[in-house]
Order: C-alpha cells, then sequence, then structure tokens
C-alpha cells in the first residue's frame, strides 16, 4: 500500500529542493521510461532542475518520447552522471527495487550519495534504506503509482498531454497490452483520465509495437522454431538465444523485448523463460501463469527477482550450464507446476 506520511514525505521533498535527479534501471523499458520522463514533466512545470539518468540505452522503439533524448545515458556519459548525482539534493529511483538493478558502475553513486533518496516503484520486497518509500505492489506498474500520486496531490491540474501520453506508455507495456497484470478497475480509471487528457492509444501501440526491423522479426522466426523447448511433464518451456543467434541476426537492444512472452502462449504451459547467451554471463526472463511465483524462482535459484508472474536474473554459468540449472530447479515444483 502507497502510505499516505511516505507521499507528503516525498512532496515535502520536492517542494524543498531544487536539483533533483530520477533514476531508471538497467536496460529501460516503457514503464520506467514513461514514470521518469512524466514526472520530470511535472517537476520541471516546478521550476526544479531534474534530470533523468539511466545506466544503459533505451531501446529505439521508445526513442520518440517527448524528453527521451534529454536522458543521461550513463554507459555513454559516466562523468556527467556521477556529477549530476552528486550535485543531487533529492534522488528518485523509479521502478526498480534495489540500487544493484543499476548495474555495478552506477550503484556505488547512489549508495554513496548525500541526497535525500525516495522510491516510487512497484516491485516486491523493495529495499527498505530508501529515506522516502512510494512501493505499492497490488498496481499494473510504477506509471499508475505516479499518474495516482499526481492525481491526488495539489498538482493534478499541471497533466498534460505528454504525461499523459507517458503514463499511457508505462501502463500498456507493463500489462503486455492490457494482458497481464491488469485485473484491476483503477488501472482502468487511469486509462480513461489520460484518454481524456488527448492521447491517442492506437497511434502509440503502433509507435510501439509495430517497429520490428526485418531481423529482428526473422530473430523471433528462429525464437519459435528453431530456439523453443517444451518440458510438456513440468508443464514448462524455455527459449534460449546463442551469441551466435544474435550476431547472425544482427541483435540490437531490446530486439528481445516480449520473446518471454510466447513460451507461455502454449497451451498447459505454466512457467517458461528466455535464456540469452552474454559475454561472460547468461541474462534470463521468466514469466509464469497463476499462482507460481517466478520472483520466488528467480531468487532462490538464480539471485534474481521482480514480480510473481514475470521476473528476471542474470546467470554467472554457460548458457548450457543456466538451463541445466532451471531443468534441476523445475523438478522441485512439479507438483505446483501442474495445476
Ligand atoms: P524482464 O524479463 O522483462 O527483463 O524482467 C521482468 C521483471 O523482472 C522486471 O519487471 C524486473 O523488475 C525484474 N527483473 C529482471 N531482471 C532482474 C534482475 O536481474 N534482478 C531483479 N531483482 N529483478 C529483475
Ligand atoms: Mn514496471
Amino acid at each position: 500500500m502507497l502510505k499516505t506520511e511516505e507521499i507528503d514525505k516525498l512532496f515535502e521533498a520536492i517542494q524543498q529542493y531544487q536539483n533533483i535527479v530520477l533514476m531508471i534501471h538497467r536496460n529501460p523499458d516503457g514503464d520506467a521510461m514513461g514514470a521518469a520522463l512524466s514526472f520530470q514533466r511535472l517537476l520541471v512545470k516546478l521550476n526544479k532542475k531534474v534530470n533523468v539518468i539511466a545506466p544503459n540505452m533505451f531501446p529505439d522503439f521508445l526513442g520518440w518520447m517527448k524528453g527521451s533524448e534529454e536522458i543521461i545515458i550513463a554507459s555513454e556519459q559516466f562523468k556527467l552522471a556521477s556529477q549530476l548525482i552528486d550535485q543531487a539534493e533529492l534522488i528518485v529511483s523509479m521502478d526498480f527495487n534495489s540500487f544493484s538493478r543499476l548495474g555495478t558502475e552506477l550503484e556505488p553513486l547512489l549508495i554513496q550519495s548525500k541526497a535525500v533518496k525516495a522510491l516510487i516503484d512497484h516491485h516486491l520486497e523493495p529495499d527498505l534504506s530508501f529515506d522516502i518509500l512510494c512501493s505499492e505492489i497490488d498496481t499494473s506498474s510504477t506509471c499508475e503509482i505516479v499518474f495516482q500520486l499526481i492525481k491526488d496531490s495539489t498538482y493534478e491540474s499541471y497533466f498534460d498531454k505528454y504525461m499523459a501520453e507517458h503514463l499511457y506508455v508505462g501502463i500498456a507495456t507493463d500489462t503486455g497490452s492490457f494482458s497481464y497484470n491488469c485485473n484491476r478497475p483503477s488501472t482502468y480509471d487511469a486509462i480513461s483520465y489520460l484518454m481524456k487528457l488527448g492521447i491517442d492509444g492506437e497511434a502509440i501501440h503502433r509507435m510501439v509495437y509495430d517497429t520490428y526491423s526485418e531481423n529482428r522479426m526473422r530473430l523471433l522466426g528462429l525464437c519459435l522454431s528453431e530456439r523453443l523447448v517444451v518440458l510438456p511433464e513440468f508443464s514448462a518451456s524455455f527459449i534460449y538465444l546463442t551469441k551466435e543467434d544474435l550476431k547472425k541476426y544482427d541483435y540490437q537492444t531490446g530486439d528481445t523485448e516480449g520473446v518471454v512472452n510466447y513460451g507461455l502462449s502454449i497451451s498447459g504451459i505454466n512457467i517458461t523463460a528466455l535464456f540469452t547467451e552474454r559475454d561472460n554471463k547468461t541474462r534470463i526472463s521468466f514469466r509464469s501463469k497463476g499462482e507460481f511465483d517466478v520472483n520466488m524462482f528467480a531468487r532462490t535459484h538464480y539471485n534474481g527477482g521482480g514480480h510473481r508472474n514475470a521476473s528476471g536474473a542474470d546467470s554467472k554459468e554457460s548458457l548450457d550450464e543456466t538451463i541445466q540449472i532451471f531443468k534441476e530447479a523445475l523438478s522441485l515444483y512439479k507438483n505446483q507446476l501442474n495445476f
């Protein structure tokens, strides 16, 4: 639950401080971008000096979002990012729940910073070391929280069409275009409100989803025809991609976004994973249906985390070894998975 006293502390800090940094997680997604860009727009209207910092570049399909060109990408402008963090009086972390989600370069900077540290997020088990904790897990997205925070504040009249676009992007992408984590009326109340601010939801969907390069589409084809493995005895499936696969299709950031969900579209499958071979690690995404908790699964077996039905992790093991761990772990949950 969002706590009133934490919300009050957040807005008091906003009134008090001039230099504000909004931090989003590594591999920024639509929710992180939407939350930070809309909140930045509000804060700029309040005459604050506010920068958004991302650990690394966002995917191309979010490049149309107003203000995205001004996001400081720490992997490209590390000096500037560290200066801004150093000067910040208030740092608001958005759409991630622990400093480790920033990556090894930015994490120590945030930990060392003397700024007041706030969190606005919807992930399970937030790090309790934040000074201000606006955390709510029963919601579609961080964008829905930002929407609610602004709407219930004295700044409701500051909403504009761009903020509405940003918030819509986050809610739409974090719910897989309103197909999961979207069974609460409040989500649609928010969407209705945002629509009335004049956004074109259909056009936003086209800009976010109908932007595949030919290579990305063919990589998806490879995933589905050659790299999908189904394990009916565990109601499980997974897709794996090797470094050679990524090279062959000239992989760009974001090209595997959404691929993991296909494994769950198979009838009778309750858990799925995408394993992507990277330099010195294997990146993992998990998805599940119903009660099966892949946040717990990722935490227990790979030191990762996320939400009940969508989580992720980085494995230090090879691709083969990481897949082997997955298969062995599945056998521990056979009964829970065959529902
Ligand atoms: P995705 O599969 O889209 O990369 O991630 C799904 C969800 O899991 C995201 O909402 C994200 O918060 C969480 N997540 C992904 N990777 C990690 C990770 O390495 N550590 C933790 N704690 N959470 C992750
Ligand atoms: Mn999110």
